[in-house]
């Protein structure tokens, strides 16, 4: 991960060279709602079973997982942070924590303040 975070840092250094922490995330923000509704269309296309299309969705719901991967590659760069050693660290918290599932359905830590009356 760490060469793909420099390959990409020395790109948008090159194409972007004036981008502002507020484009950034703007820009992250945005390619995460794609990948959401291209999430859900490959979902609804692999259930189908029939659809001809499953190939090209499943393609499209690839292309998008990569935009964000790619934009939060970028915004480490930005900030001259390894992401990889932030992904490390953070997951040696997260063993340590306890998950539960809220009404919604989404899976918090047991400690999360968003968590608090909403089992
Ligand atoms: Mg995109």
């Amino acid at each position: 991960m760490r060469e793909l975070q420099r390959e990409i840092g020395l790109w948008q250094d090159k194409v972007f060279p004036d981008v502002s922490l507020e484009g950034l995330t703007m820009h992250l923000r945005e390619e995460v709602e794609e990948m959401e509704e291209a999430a859900f269309a490959a979902y609804d296309s692999l259930m189908s079973h029939s659809d001809p299309l499953v190939l090209e969705v499943h393609e499209h719901f690839r292309h998008e997982l990569a935009d964000v991967a790619i934009m939060l590659l970028g915004i480490a760069n930005h900030f001259d942070v390894d992401l990889q050693r932030c992904v490390e660290d953070k997951m040696k918290i997260n063993y340590a924590r306890k998950w539960v599932t809220d009404v919604d359905g989404v899976i918090r830590h047991s400690e999360s303040k968003k968590l608090e009356g909403r089992l």
